[in-house]
């Protein structure tokens, strides 16, 4: 079921339950503001996914509602994990799913971080 973006944080997706802890994940990167985990159903060699530690449903909601520090630890943590992984010299892709028409699952802002080879064409028929 795709994601309602108008709804409140649900505390219990499971990408909230991810970051306490209360469900593994095999973890890239974390810091402050950010955890970095690989995708349970990678679409590509490398399939990260980027989530802020703060409840935000979208990035919607984040781009609206969190603090400057937020937005730039999130968006640093995002860099840090592409040049971490070796992805920056061939290149890579940065996917963030938002409300039904984007096709988002869970209601926890995350960006997609493809890459380990050619990526095709940006959206698929
Ligand atoms: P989206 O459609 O943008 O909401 O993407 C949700 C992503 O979360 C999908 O690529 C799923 O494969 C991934 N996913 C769902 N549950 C888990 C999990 N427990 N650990 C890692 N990735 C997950």
């Amino acid at each position: 079921m795709t994601v309602d973006p108008a709804k409140p944080y649900d505390p219990d997706n499971i990408f909230a339950k991810i970051l306490r802890g209360e469900i593994p994940c095999n973890t890239v990167y974390e810091d402050e503001h950010a955890l970095a985990f690989h995708d349970i159903n990678p679409q590509a060699p490398v399939h990260i996914l980027v989530v802020p530690k703060g409840a935000y449903v979208s990035w919607d909601d984040f781009s609206a509602s969190a603090s400057e520090a937020e937005i730039a630890g999130f968006v640093r943590a995002v860099g840090h994990v592409a040049r971490e992984q070796g992805l920056v010299v061939r290149g890579y892709r940065l996917l963030g799913n938002i409300g039904r028409n984007g096709g988002q699952e869970v209601p926890h802002l995350h960006i997609h971080l493809f890459g380990g080879g050619p990526l095709g064409p940006m959206l698929a028929g």
